[in-house]
């Protein structure tokens, strides 16, 4: 039998795992996805400068080689643009319903029955559920009282109101991490004022960006290897040099001292770059990689504001020490990432409920299975974030893992995690947490908040790859 497996999601995890299927021959899924388009993370984030901070010759699929890139780190267009050929090369976008929101998944004993939020539409039943719904969907606002009194415009960056002209406006912005970090360069050019409240600096380290012309691409579409080598020598660099600094190994100062001269050399206001300096270990948060964020913060139209705020006011942002009246408030306030699947309702075997399940935090057999939940798979699932790498390279992990399962799915098998092999897997991510740079010191997206690490992998992503490539049979029984 072929089964029938709904992905949701149209991201780069749920367009994988379609292209992955249909190259198999696999034809019987259907993608789910609640937007009008594809490609998550890069339809919903176009504020100006929107771009990746891992290259794209890595930030892509290993099997879709792209020799199009005009740079190291193209911008969201882009990638987007990427997304839409290798939903079209590879012919999945028929099997898309869009603009179809999965409300609830819930297991009947033999089938995953899947509710919408399409008005009339019936629970559809099918033997696989593979969730694409990615970590970072849905935007975080913060919980400021007065904020439905502000009588300006204001919007999250991944939701950028690109009506509302910012030329001369005077214009707080909320937060200060890695999407701040690539507006704020484009804001400040335009606004006449702008306000940027810091609860927390962030570790900057520079982006060595750079363009290639029609010789670079020309020599990866005709060299052959140039284009896996060079695939292949950053994925070495981030994880030769990058993983043992967030493993507080040999290359924690060395990231520190690269941070700080970055730092040194592009803010020379010893006030503003005290401001400006952490007093965490690099990488607690997440590194920021940027070269144009910290000489937009120098510019005489911008300041950085480091008070506590107590409100939004109807003229705009009240700290505990003055009123700074704005037109425009933009919250960069990230994304409810540790809320994994939510708002969608899940439910089990034996009417288990998934959010019940995850009270102290979510987890999942390599971020892909929990215990309870049989035939449903997860890609960027629990502790599969990682802070030096792609997560495109993960993605292809977790769908290596769920296609070598289709074997048995296909025999009309119900797998489910073994609870001792989770068991096994919780105690082994513990003792590899405790290493790791993400516990103390900072609040992050990374954690809870009762301070679990739910979102990241605390490994190599070499680990990664060889944990999810061994045979899945074993970890699962048949229920
Ligand atoms: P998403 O891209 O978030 O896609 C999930 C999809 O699921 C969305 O289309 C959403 O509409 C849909 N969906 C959600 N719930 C439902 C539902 N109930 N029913 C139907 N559809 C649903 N990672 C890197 O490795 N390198 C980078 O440089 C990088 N840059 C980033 C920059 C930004 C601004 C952001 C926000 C993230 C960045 N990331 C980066 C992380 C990025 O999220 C992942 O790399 C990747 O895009 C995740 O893909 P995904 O398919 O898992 O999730």
């Amino acid at each position: 039998m072929t089964p029938k497996v709904a992905i949701i999601g149209a991201g780069f995890g749920g367009l994988c795992m379609a292209i992955r299927l249909e190259r198999a021959g696999i034809r019987s899924y259907t993608v789910f996805e609640k937007g009008d388009d594809l490609g998550g993370t890069w339809r919903d984030n176009t504020y100006p400068g929107a771009g990746c901070d891992i290259p794209s010759h890595l930030y892509s699929y290993s099997f879709e080689k792209y020799t199009s890139w005009t740079r190291r780190y193209p911008g969201q267009p882009e990638i987007l643009g990427y997304l839409e050929h290798c939903a079209d090369k590879y012919d999945v976008r028929r099997q898309i319903r869009f603009s179809t929101e999965v409300t609830a998944a819930a297991f009947d004993g033999s089938h995953w029955q899947l509710t919408t939020a399409t008005p009339g539409a019936e629970p559809e039943a099918f033997d696989v559920v593979v969730m694409g719904v990615g970590q970072l969907n849905r935007p975080h606002l913060p919980d400021i009282p007065g904020m439905d009194e502000f009588e300006g415009t204001s919007f999250h960056s991944a939701r950028w109101n690109h009506e509302h002209d910012l030329t001369g406006r005077r214009v707080a912005v909320i937060g200060n991490g890695s999407s701040a970090a690539q507006f704020i360069p484009r804001v400040a050019e335009q606004a006449e004022r702008l306000e940027v409240f810091q609860r927390t600096p962030n570790w900057v380290i520079p982006k060595p960006d750079a363009t290639f012309g029609p010789a670079a691409k020309l020599a990866f579409h005709f060299i052959p290897g140039l284009q896996r080598a060079y695939r292949e020598w950053i994925y070495r660099y981030a994880e030769g040099t990058l993983y043992p600094a967030l493993a507080q190994g040999w290359s924690q100062d060395l990231l520190k001292k690269r941070a700080l001269n970055h730092l040194h050399d592009q803010v020379k206001d010893p006030r503003l770059r005290a401001r400006l300096t952490p007093d965490y270990p690099p990488g607690c948060k997440r590194v920021v990689i940027d070269s144009s964020f910290y000489p937009a913060l120098c510019r005489p139209n911008v300041d950085v504001v480091t008070e506590k705020i107590v409100r939004i006011t109807p003229k705009g942002v009240k700290t505990a020490e003055s009123p700074h009246e704005v037109d425009t408030i933009i919250y960069a306030t990230g994304f409810r990432s540790t809320e994994f699947l939510s708002p969608m309702r899940v439910t089990g075997r034996g009417g288990r409920d998934l959010a019940e399940q995850w009270a102290g935090g979510a987890e999942a057999y390599l971020g892909i299975s929990a215990p309870n939940f049989p035939n449903l798979f997860m890609l960027y699932g629990p502790n599969t974030n990682l802070g030096h790498n792609s997560i495109v390279f993960m993605i292809e992990c977790q769908v290596n893992h769920i296609m070598a399962c289709m074997p048995y799915l296909s025999q009309g098998m119900r797998l489910e995690v073994r609870p001792e092999v989770m068991a096994a897997w919780r105690d082994q991510l513990d003792a590899a947490m405790a290493r790791m740079v993400w516990g103390d010191g900072c609040q992050s997206w990374y954690k809870t908040a009762e301070g679990r690490v739910t979102n990241n992998w605390p490994g190599p992503s070499t680990l990664y790859r060889r944990l999810t490539a061994r045979p899945p049979r074993p970890a699962y029984r048949q229920v």
